[in-house]
């Protein structure tokens, strides 16, 4: 066996069940606040035509010049990647996608649409903690209204999500306003005019972006950049009256609500749709690169972007990374659990005819005990009693149930108790089945 077969591609991982509860309870949890707010789920295709995210993420940016994960539709006779089709990528993220979608049914006829979505996510980023080439997130989108309250719905509906995670307090809301197409090429214009006067000083990167993305500039880590991108002409200082109050009330809005979002006018967000109101929440008392786990923001020109004609469909939303919230609930509340079922069933063989009278009373009261709800792992790797309860407590159940010959032939099952303090009764008893799921439960 080839050992290098056996690992995933590069920035994938494999999920443990202990992790993957974890994701799946952050997902359940995202979904029910979305759900709350009258949110209903939209499911789009992992896969999309290339083309489809030029425009609306940046001919300039990094997720269209080099990380997305491409390749042609079409496979030659012999399945390799055919020279026939056309390109089609691995989303790199869903709003995009959910705005075709709701293009492609004609959206507005039943008025303000309300979407939300869940999966997996793809962008050839160099891999690093809190950073993989598939990711998964859930996000939300409000397509159709232009009004403040959708912005602040959002948040408001962010911020009751972090709550029922208990990771508010955890959290940073970041706000900023990027204005209209207008205004911010405005801005960009004299953003390179300020950079070309300091191109020699510039490292080589941002000398590169003065013409194409004058604005990435103002990320760059280089401390002589770092330094005069402090100087350079600010957005804010563009910005007319009506963007201006547009971000004014989704913060009066906000502040209502008792939601408190800081000023960041270094906040741009990467992707080219986004106008007005743009937002993270970021890890308090974090540094890092990857210490954002939500971002959003008002994308109204987006349709038009994509082909949905002029005409403007206003629109707004955010995207959460579920492994970075993961990440964040067991920094705060403690590492990944043992996913154990909460029963082990351990079936006495002997060998012999009485096997199978056993094995049929052991199928009779797992029935009974997953009618009553509870998870019913049953033995399958054969031994004697004893070395299926050692496998019971490796796998740390709270209970074992014990079906042997005694038990069938007295239509019972003898529950075992694994956990470390043993209830007031017993460690150990023998209830009949009418009464064995109810014993079960309150032992664990
Ligand atoms: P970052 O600044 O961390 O690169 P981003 O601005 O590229 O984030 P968005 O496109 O706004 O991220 O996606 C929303 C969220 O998705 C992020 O806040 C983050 O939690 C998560 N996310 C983005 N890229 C990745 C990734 N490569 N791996 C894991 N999570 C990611
Ligand atoms: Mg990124």
């Amino acid at each position: 066996v080839k050992e290098e077969l056996l690992r995933p591609v590069r920035g994938m991982s494999d999920v443990p069940p202990s992790r993957a509860r974890r994701l799946r309870q952050v997902e359940d949890a995202a979904i029910a606040a979305m759900r709350r707010f009258g949110y209903r789920e939209i499911r789009t295709p992992i896969l999309e035509k290339t083309a489809l995210f030029a425009r609306p993420l940046g001919e300039h940016s990094d997720l269209v010049e080099k990380e997305m994960f491409t390749f042609n539709s079409n496979n030659d006779d012999d399945g390799d990647d055919g020279k026939g089709g056309e390109k089609v990528s691995l989303r790199p993220e869903a709003t995009v996608s959910v705005a075709r979608a709701l293009l492609a049914q004609g959206i507005g006829r039943g008025g303000v649409a309300r979407m939300f979505y869940a999966g997996a996510m793809f962008r050839r980023e160099r891999p690093q903690r809190g950073r993989y080439r598939q990711f998964h997130q859930f996000g939300a989108e409000v397509v159709g209204s232009g009004d403040a309250e959708a912005d602040a719905e959002l948040i408001t509906m962010c911020r009751d999500l972090w709550r029922d995670l208990q990771i508010g307090d955890a959290l940073d809301l970041q706000i900023n306003n990027l204005g209209e197409a207008a205004e911010r090429a405005r801005h960009r214009e004299k953003l390179a005019d300020y950079f070309r006067r300091y191109a020699d000083d510039l490292d080589a990167d941002s000398r590169r972006r003065i013409d194409k993305n004058p604005l990435r500039i103002l990320d760059s880590k280089e401390p002589r950049t770092k330094e005069i991108a402090a100087n350079a002409p600010r957005l804010a200082d563009e910005l007319g009256a009506d963007s201006r109050r547009f971000v004014d009330e989704v913060r009066a809005k906000l502040a209502a609500a008792g939601i408190a979002a800081k000023e960041n006018p270094a906040l741009v967000r990467g992707l080219d749709y986004y106008n007005l109101t743009v937002f993270e929440w970021t890890r308090k008392n974090d540094a890092r690169a990857q210490n954002a786990v939500c971002g959003g923001g008002r994308y109204d020109g987006l349709t038009a972007q994509i082909g949905g004609g002029d005409k403007k469909i206003p629109a707004c939303g955010f995207a959460a990374g579920i492994e970075r919230v993961a990440e964040l609930i067991a920094e705060e509340h403690g590492g990944d659990e043992m996913d154990a079922p909460d029963v082990y069933l351990v079936v006495g063989a002997e060998g012999g005819d009485k096997d199978e009278k056993i094995a049929r009373h052991a199928a009779v009261v797992a029935d009974a005990l997953r009618a009553a709800g509870l998870d019913v792992f049953r033995n399958l790797d054969g031994g004697n009693i004893s070395r299926q309860l050692h496998r019971a407590s490796i796998k740390r159940v709270k209970i074992a149930i014990i079906v042997g010959e005694d038990e069938a032939a007295q239509n019972a099952a003898t529950i075992k108790f694994m956990g470390e303090k043993a209830p007031p009764d017993s460690r150990q008893i023998r209830a009949p089945l009418a009464d064995l799921a109810a014993a079960a439960r309150k032992m664990i």
